[in-house]
C-alpha cells in the first residue's frame, strides 16, 4: 500500500513510525509532517485542510490510503471530498465523513446523539444570543462548579469552569453575544459538573465492527500538579491502571457498543478512529467528549502497545473487515513526556537547536513542533517532541523517559516532572 498520513505532530511521526514496519507499507508520504516524519517518510509540503493539493499528491503519487491525523479536515469533510471525486473514490480514507465529525464539531450534535442513544454524559442545555437570559435562570438551577462549552471547535479552549454564578452569567453572555469564541460559541452548552478522574478509551470502527484499543490518561495542564493553563497535552500513560476489567467491560457495554449502533442507526458511516473522553464518577464511566480521531500524545503511548501491523488494520477497515482482524496489545507499560519550548502555551521562541538526539537508546522520540534546518533539528512549535518509554511498570517506562530526557537540551526547554506520579 502507498499512504498518506495528513498533520505534523508527535501523533503523526508515531502513526508513521507504526505504519513503517509493516512490510504492506510500500511507499509512506506525510503532509506536512515534521523532522522525525522525514527519517521515516516523505514530507510533502501541503497542508492538511488543502483538499486540491492533496487530491494531486494522491494521484502523482498513487496513494490507496489517507490518515488523517487532525480533526479540521474531518469537519470540513475531507473523507466527502473523496467520496464525491471520481479519481479518489477508491482511496481509502482513515477517518469518518462530515457528517459523523460533527460528533467533535458541535458539542451539541454529541450531546443529542449521546441522549438519543442513552450513553452515559452529565445533564445539559444549549443556548444562543436569543435566550441568554434562559441560560442564566438554567445556571441558576444548577450548584457550582458551572461548566460552560462553546459548541463548535475552540483549538481545545471553548470549555470554562467557574466557581462563581456571577462570573458564570457573564462569560456565558460574553460567549454568546460578545463572541468570544468567535463563531464557534454562536452557541453554548451549559453542563453538570461531574466530579472524577478522567481517562481515554479508544475505538476502531468500520461502519459495521469495532475493536477497542488500550486506554490512556493524558495530563493537560502547564503545570506540577495539573496546574496553570491548559495545554494540548504534556504527556500520558497507558493502560490507565484504575481501569479494571469490570470498569472497562462498562465502559463497552454502556458506551462503545450504543455509539456504534447509534452511528449506524443515524446513519453515519464511519470509517477511522473514536477517541472518547471519559471521567470515572465513583465507578460509573460517563461521556465527557467525543473526538473523531486519535489524541495527541495518547496516540504516541497507544501505538507504541500496538503489536499488530497497522496497515493491515487499516486495510481491514477499508474493506469493511475489522472483524477479521486480532488485535494484540504488548503487557507493558508506555509512557510519553512532551517537551515544550518555554512560555508555551503563551508566546514561545522558535529555532532553538535541540541536542542530545542521537544518544536516545532507551525511549522513542516522536517528534512534534520540531523541523530540520541546515542539517539541524531545531524547534518549530510549542510542543516538540513526546519522550515514550516502556516498561515492565509505569515507574520503570516514566524513569526512562526522565533519564532520556537528563540528555536531551535546546534553550528554554520545559516539560513536567511529575507525569504519572499520581497513579
Ligand atoms: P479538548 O481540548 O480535550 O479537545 P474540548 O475543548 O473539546 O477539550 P471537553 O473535552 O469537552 O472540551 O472539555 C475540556 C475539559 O474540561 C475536559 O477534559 C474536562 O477536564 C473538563 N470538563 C468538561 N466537561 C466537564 C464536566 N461536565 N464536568 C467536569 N469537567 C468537565
Amino acid at each position: 500500500m502507498n499512504i498518506l498520513v495528513l498533520g505534523s505532530g508527535g501523533r503523526e511521526h508515531t502513526f508513521a513510525w507504526k505504519l513503517a514496519q509493516s512490510s504492506k507499507c510500500k511507499a509512506l508520504f506525510v503532509a506536512p509532517g515534521n523532522s522525525g516524519t522525514s527519517e521515516i517518510a516523505t514530507n510533502l509540503p501541503i497542508s492538511v485542510t488543502d483538499f486540491d493539493a492533496i487530491k494531486g499528491a494522491v494521484l502523482t503519487h498513487k496513494i490507496d490510503c489517507v490518515v488523517v491525523g487532525p480533526e479540521d479536515p474531518l469537519v470540513q469533510g475531507i473523507h466527502d471530498y473523496f467520496l464525491n471525486d471520481d479519481q479518489l473514490k477508491n482511496v481509502s480514507v482513515i477517518g469518518p465523513q462530515k457528517a459523523a465529525a460533527e460528533l467533535e464539531g458541535s458539542k451539541e450534535f454529541a450531546k443529542e446523539f449521546m441522549m438519543r442513544h442513552k450513553i452515559p454524559t452529565a445533564a445539559y442545555q444549549s443556548f444562543t444570543s436569543e435566550n441568554v437570559e434562559d441560560g442564566f435562570k438554567f445556571l441558576e438551577t444548577l450548584d457550582p462548579p458551572y461548566v460552560l462549552k462553546a459548541d463548535g471547535l475552540a483549538a481545545g479552549k471553548g470549555v470554562l469552569i467557574l466557581n462563581d454564578l456571577d462570573e458564570a452569567k457573564s462569560e456565558l453572555k460574553n460567549m454568546l453575544v460578545n463572541q468570544k469564541f468567535g463563531e464557534a460559541s454562536a452557541k453554548v452548552v451549559i453542563e453538570e459538573f461531574l466530579d472524577g478522574i478522567e481517562l481515554s478509551c479508544f475505538v476502531l470502527s468500520d461502519g459495521k465492527d469495532y475493536k477497542i484499543l488500550p486506554t490512556a490518561k493524558d495530563y493537560k495542564r502547564i503545570g506540577e500538579g495539573d496546574t496553570g493553563l491548559n495545554t494540548g497535552g504534556m504527556g500520558a500513560v497507558s493502560p490507565v491502571p484504575f481501569a479494571s476489567e469490570d470498569f472497562l467491560s462498562k465502559i463497552e457495554e454502556r458506551i462503545v457498543k450504543p455509539t456504534i449502533e447509534g452511528l449506524k442507526k443515524d446513519n453515519l458511516p464511519y470509517v477511522g478512529f473514536i477517541f472518547i473522553g471519559l471521567i470515572k464518577v465513583g465507578d460509573e464511566p460517563k461521556v465527557i467528549e467525543y473526538n473523531v480521531r486519535m489524541g495527541d500524545p495518547e496516540t504516541e503511548v497507544v501505538l507504541p502497545r500496538l503489536k499488530t501491523d497497522l496497515v493491515a488494520i487499516f486495510e481491514a477497515m477499508g474493506s469493511k473487515k475489522l472483524s477479521e482482524i486480532e488485535i494484540e496489545i504488548d503487557e507493558r507499560a508506555a509512557t510519553t513526556i512532551m517537551l515544550v519550548s518555554g512560555g508555551y502555551p503563551e508566546a514561545y521562541e522558535k529555532g532553538k537547536e535541540i541536542h542530545g538526539l542521537e544518544t536516545i537508546t532507551d525511549s522513542i522520540p516522536f517528534h512534534a513542533g520540531a523541523q530540520k534546518k541546515d542539517g539541524k533539528i531545531v524547534t518549530s512549535g510549542g510542543r516538540v517532541m513526546a519522550i515514550t518509554s516502556y516498561g515492565k511498570t509505569y515507574d520503570e517506562a516514566i524513569k526512562k523517559s526522565y533519564q532520556t530526557i537528563d540528555k536531551l537540551r535546546f534553550d528554554k526547554m520545559y516539560y513536567r516532572k511529575d507525569i504519572g506520579f499520581d497513579l
